[in-house]
């Protein structure tokens, strides 16, 4: 898709699967089954979305999937579907790993990161865009390098650690611009230092959501994961950004979201829904 100056391109590292109940926190399941129909284990299937960035100097991805150094039991324990994966999804954008330049992350669990590295034909593990520097945030590397008991089965050291021990990876402290047209914002929430990322070019806004709002069926305030640290900073965050979205007409990229891509978010009578673009 072309965005004023920039080109979008929407990858896809596959699907995976997470408790229903998790993904949709106090809402009641009568409610989150009519979105999200859960399997037997009761599990919803969730996309892999990283997003791809053409400038005119740079070329870019937001997050890299699960990627493919997960072990056939956490595979099984996440119904792991990488049937169709980045590599093949940047093939067909006419791109290979090495033509990425930059890798911006949302945060560092698993399900944003995993793809950041790969094990070599030795065993050991670097980073999978040869020529990239990654990016992340100080703090949000700080937490993910000292995980506590909540959130240690998201931060696993092999996805990041290399990247810094390579040199290739750069901590940005604040909201910052990132290249031309792209910027970070941190929600908090999440992650106390989860960021989203605005796309801005030709008067108008793309916003990659991240986990603010992983699916289409996350756009309702009340709508958090249990997995968030912090919900009620999701909660004040989705507020002000939902407002903003719909007046601004933000083109919104649902990472985790099995089936739509990018939405407008619409409000009538009161009722807040998305509108799919891809
Ligand atoms: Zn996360």
């Amino acid at each position: 898709m072309t965005f004023g100056d920039l080109e979008l391109v929407t990858l896809l590292d596959g699907f995976f699967r997470l408790d229903g109940g998790a993904m949709f926190g106090v809402v009641p399941k009568p409610l989150w089954e009519r979105r999200a129909a859960p399997d037997g284990k009761n599990r919803i299937r969730l996309g892999l979305r990283p997003l791809l960035v053409r400038g005119a100097k740079k070329t870019m991805i937001i997050d890299a999937g699960i990627g493919d150094k997960m072990d056939a039991k956490s595979g099984e324990i996440y119904g792991l579907d990488r049937a169709e994966e980045l590599d093949a999804s940047m093939a067909a954008a006419g791109l290979t790993a090495a033509d990425i330049e930059i890798v911006l992350a949302s945060h560092l669990h698993f399900d944003h990161a995993g793809g950041f590295t790969a094990r070599d034909s030795a065993g050991a593990v670097r980073p999978r865009f040869p020529n990239a520097r990654y990016i992340a945030r100080t703090a949000e590397w700080e937490d993910a390098t000292h995980p506590h008991e909540r959130n240690r089965a998201s931060y696993l050291p092999e996805n990041f650690v290399p990247l810094m021990e390579a040199g290739v990876l750069d901590l940005v402290a604040a909201d910052a611009a990132i290249m031309p047209g792209v910027r970070v914002v941190r929600t908090g929430g999440h992650t106390m230092h989860h960021q989203i990322v605005f796309i801005e070019s030709g008067g108008r806004t793309a916003v990659f959501a991240a986990d603010l709002m992983p699916t289409a069926a996350h756009v309702s305030e009340p709508w958090i994961m249990a997995y968030d640290l912090y919900p009620m900073d999701t909660l004040a965050f989705k507020r002000a950004f939902a407002k903003e979205a719909v007046e601004r007409e933000y083109l919104l990229f649902f990472e985790h979201d099995p089936s739509m891509a990018a939405g407008y978010l619409r409000e009538k009578d009161g009722k807040r829904f998305v509108e799919r673009v891809i």
